[in-house]
């Protein structure tokens, strides 16, 4: 909702959520725009409602932009602009707390500068970003990216980078995450040749935990030993 404070960041599990994801022209939040914009709407922890459109940014797409997300400017033409589109994403979110994947580094700069520009008011809804939720409960994991947590917790990643795709997967996600923050912490691994942490990374043949302080200590261990 719209109002004269913007919201914050928690971290922390709640079952009623909006998860929502970007795709933009580029990088930066100051000079950039939104290309599309997708939400899914969880009570319980279940989807219940979706939302999902694209934006034309009045602006050609850098062809660096649609080889990630595969969104071009033949796309877009005839799609509503982000005003537009932004009145019906802040009537879709209500006053739910919102669930994304960097968004507090990226996504929600975006909401907020356009939300200022368009409206002269402030989002207020507060906001989980999963990547330092992900980072706090598994910090055996080398890489927090969105396909790394789906690869870790065997969600299905096809289609990953357009925006609808990605809230289904970080949805599951944070219900994962979730059940880690229930559970507590997990125990780091320590290298055994130097003392270091042993970090879970994916290779050419699969998972195997590599030493932290690599590339001065190359200590790995495969998985399959650690299971038996
Ligand atoms: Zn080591």
């Amino acid at each position: 909702m719209l109002g004269l404070r913007t919201g914050e960041k928690l971290e922390k599990y709640v079952k009623d959520y909006v998860v929502f994801d970007l795709e933009t022209t580029g990088v930066s939040p100051l000079t950039d725009a939104i290309i599309e914009i997708s939400a899914v709407k969880v009570r319980d922890g279940q989807i219940v409602d979706e939302f999902s459109t694209l934006v034309n940014p009045k602006r050609r797409i850098p062809y660096g932009a649609s080889r990630v997300n595969g969104i071009t400017d033949e796309m877009v033409a005839d799609m509503p602009v982000f005003e537009e589109v932004l009145k019906d994403f802040i009537d879709f979110i209500g006053d739910d707390i919102l669930v994304g994947h960097n968004i507090h580094e990226f996504d929600m700069k975006f909401i907020h500068r356009d939300c200022e520009a368009f409206f002269r008011l402030f989002l207020g809804n507060d906001y989980i970003d999963t990547l330092p939720l992900a980072r706090k409960c598994l910090p055996i994991l080398g890489h927090h990216k969105l396909t790394d947590l789906a690869t870790y917790y065997k969600i299905p990643a096809e289609g990953a980078h357009r925006a609808l795709n990605d809230c289904r997967m970080n949805q599951q996600v944070f219900e994962r995450l979730g059940e880690e923050l229930k559970n507590g912490e997990k125990p780091l691994k320590v290298c055994p040749r130097c003392g270091g942490t042993l970090k879970l990374r994916n290779g050419k043949f699969g998972s195997f935990f590599g030493c932290s302080s690599y590339p001065n200590c190359r200590y790995t261990e495969n998985i399959a030993n650690e299971t038996k």
